[in-house]
């Protein structure tokens, strides 16, 4: 083959084995990274870097700067103080002296560490008298097969690597490929666009972010991938939106002054401002024949079922059919039981459809919906199953209380139209969250609850603090009281289930709540006794219920102002707030112990934040800190390829830019079709074209 006479694409399409300084023995090695052509290498960008830029010795240290260490672990010492505190103490050996690295109250430092580890530490150094010390540095483990011949300062890649692959070799690898291969990348922006936003050219970008000349020309770097990955994603998202807009297949249901009144007419208190405001929104897509594709979003209690009610009873005063599907059967029950309250007096014709109903039965409902003699039909998955079809379906609701499962959508069947769609979280989405995984979904949010809702005080009491919990419990059921004992779900089976919170009612029911009465609900009963267990609580029989978080959700019991939760640790942030939901729906202030034995950090700063908040966007926004969207977001659920460069708790800004720039190019070019835009218009269907399912782009 005539290297001269190769095409740019054929070259980057080189196999890793043929790029100068890896060969036949190495070339597996990066296999197993995921690497095999030249290209691949130029885009596997660092995991992080060394910075070696205020590298010091000891004898160099100046106190009160911003400086870095190299050493080895010589010793580790761990010291647990009085209250609960604790000192953690890492001794480095250096070339000239020795220094200490403290950390307080983190005991889960200690797993980071091993002796005759080689650390790089940097942060604000104080002299001791006898030695240097720093606290909470920042720590990266070096490999031990350190680079002899690599430059004693700036920044230094550190990639992921694999058995048999040192840091070295592959820091060596990357120059050679960086210095071949990198003029031949082709730039997917047009060179304005690049100029217009300050971002740099591609071959500049790929060869700063492996071996930044500073910190400056990195961030310069990162910020064109990051900026380039999230443009992408915009584009397609708002190419989605376009595409969504030109399509008219949804019944036109407009909301009357005539329509309104007769709605209003049904709920025995003023709307919030709120859900005022969310209404009007909704009843705004739905008077449009552009499907409605909304997120209501709204802390527990905020009222969002109310807020679907309106919009069902708009369909249904229409002509039109509206199903609201809720996760599990005990919300739906609940659903049920709201709306049969609301709508006691109103001739609206309402059914429920859960997956316990005997076959006569079912298929009996099942005509009566396919024959339109059903209006409003609560229920859950049940709703979705083949054999049912609606008559004229209107307004889909669906219920995702703290699932983030937006993205699938009920697949109903009928002829001719498409429902309009509305999806309630009780769990707020981070804002540049929405903005991405959600982009393609209008939302609307309820800032404000009904007036009159007490908070929730919150402890986190010490095992020693059992007994004196349960007397002030105890205190407070007398008063008239009732309240939740909440115990996860410790295996999966609902045997092993049963069994530990059988123990849990047992210890109670002889121990500290012998003298109240109390009710057992888990997932294994059948919907007639869990019916018949939630009834006797809603009326007061029995004082305390004890449950698994499978009855988490929308339990909704004024009364009930107490809340024991075991083994905390094992929750979610977003689980322990909608549990604490359940408390706060009466007149009477509610008390939540929490007891939990964190083994992680991220465990204990979760509690710690469930502690002190009781704002769930706040929580939301915490949680997604502590956890990150990749895991908030389980991609499973929404489907999207993951994000490589850009961190969405990180890039908010760049995100921002991103959105408004791609919003802007696709309403004054809306399928990409200028010969400057074909890059990137490549670019958006490779990667989101499947997922997005957009048509006749590309
Ligand atoms: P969410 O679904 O957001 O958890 P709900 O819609 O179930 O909240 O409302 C919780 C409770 O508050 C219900 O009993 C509902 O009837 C009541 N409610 C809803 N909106 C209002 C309001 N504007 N004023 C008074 N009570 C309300
Ligand atoms: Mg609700």
């Amino acid at each position: 083959m005539d290297v001269d006479r190769q095409t740019a694409a054929e070259k980057l399409a080189t196999p890793v084995q043929f790029v100068a300084g890896v060969g036949p023995r190495v070339g597996p090695l990066l296999h197993r990274l995921g690497l095999y052509r030249a290209s691949d290498l130029l885009f596997f960008f660092p995991r992080d870097y060394e910075d070696l830029t205020e590298l010091r010795q000891i004898g160099q240290l100046e106190e009160g700067k911003l400086q870095t260490v190299r050493g080895t672990v010589e010793d580790i010492e761990f010291r647990a103080l009085s209250g609960g505190r604790c000192v953690l103490g890492v001794s480095l050996r250096c070339e000239d002296g020795y220094l200490r690295a403290v950390w307080f109250n983190q005991p889960f430092m200690q797993e980071r560490f091993a002796y005759g580890q080689h650390l790089l530490v940097s942060g604000k150094p104080r002299y001791r008298g006898l030695v240097w010390e720093m606290a909470h540095p920042r720590v990266q483990v070096l490999a031990s097969d350190e680079p002899a011949d690599e430059p004693a300062g700036g920044l230094l890649p550190v990639y992921t690597l694999t058995e048999g692959l040192p840091q070295w070799r592959l820091r060596r690898i990357m120059r050679s490929v960086i210095e071949t291969y990198t003029e031949l990348l082709e730039e997917v922006f047009p060179e304005a666009y690049l100029e217009g936003h300050q971002l740099w050219p591609i071959h500049r970008a790929v060869a700063e972010v492996h071996f930044p000349s500073d910190r400056h020309s990195l961030e310069q770097a990162r910020r064109r991938f990051i900026y380039q990955e999230l443009f992408i994603l915009q584009l397609a998202l708002a190419i989605k939106r376009y595409q969504q807009r030109s399509l008219a297949r949804a019944p036109v249901l407009e909301t009357t002054a005539k329509i309104d009144a007769r709605i209003r007419r049904l709920f025995p208190f003023e709307l919030t401002a709120s859900q005022r405001r969310a209404i009007a929104e909704v009843t705004r897509d739905m008077a449009s024949p552009v499907p409605m594709n909304r997120l209501l979003q709204g802390d527990v209690g905020s009222g969002k079922t109310v807020v679907a009610l309106y919009a069902m009873l708009v369909a249904v005063a229409h002509g039109y059919q509206a199903a609201l599907m809720a996760p599990t059967e005990v919300l739906a029950r609940q659903h049920a039981q709201t709306i049969e309250r609301l709508l006691a007096a109103s001739h609206v014709r309402r059914a429920q459809l859960m997956s316990g109903l005997g076959g006569k039965q079912r298929s009996g409902l099942l005509e009566a919906i396919a024959a339109g003699d059903v209006d409003l039909v609560v229920g859950t998955h049940a709703i979705i199953q083949h054999d049912v079809r609606f008559h004229r379906l209107g307004l889909v609701v669906i219920d995702e209380q703290h699932k983030f499962g937006v993205r699938q959508r009920a697949e109903l069947r009928q002829a001719g139209t498409d429902p309009h769609y509305l999806v309630m979280t009780a769990t707020p989405i981070p804002r540049s969250v929405a903005m991405t995984l959600f982009g393609d979904l209008d939302v609307s949010t309820l800032t404000d609850s009904p007036p009159g809702r007490q908070t929730v005080r919150t402890y986190w009491p010490p095992e020693s603090n059992r007994d004196a919990w349960w007397k002030f419990f105890a205190t407070k059921l007398r008063e008239g009281r009732q309240g939740y004992v909440v115990v996860p779900l410790v295996e999966e089976s609902e045997q092993v289930e049963a069994k530990s919170l059988n123990e849990i009612f047992e210890s109670l029911a002889n121990g500290p709540l012998e003298a109240f009465r109390l009710g057992l609900i888990h997932g294994r009963m059948s919907l007639e006794e869990k019916d018949a267990v939630m009834d006797k609580f809603r009326q007061g029989e029995t004082q305390v219920l004890v449950c698994t978080s499978v009855v988490e959700v929308g339990v909704d019991v004024p009364n009930a102002t107490l809340m024991t939760i075991e083994s905390g640790h094992r929750f979610g942030l977003a689980q322990l707030h909608q549990l604490r939901g359940r408390i706060s729906r009466g007149r009477f202030p509610g008390f939540c112990a929490v007891f939990a034995q964190p083994q992680t950090e991220a465990a204990h700063k979760r509690l710690q934040a469930f502690v002190n908040t009781t704002d769930g966007f706040r929580l939301a926004e915490l949680d997604f800190q502590l956890r990150g969207p990749g895991e908030i977001l389980g991609s499973r659920q929404h489907g999207m390829p993951p994000l490589r460069m850009a961190d969405l708790r990180r890039d908010r800004g760049i995100l921002e830019q991103a959105r408004r720039d791609a919003q802007a190019l696709v309403e004054s070019d809306p399928g990409l079709a200028a010969p400057q835009h074909a890059r990137l218009r490549r670019m958006v269907v490779a990667r989101y074209g499947k997922t997005l399912d957009l048509a006749d782009v590309g």
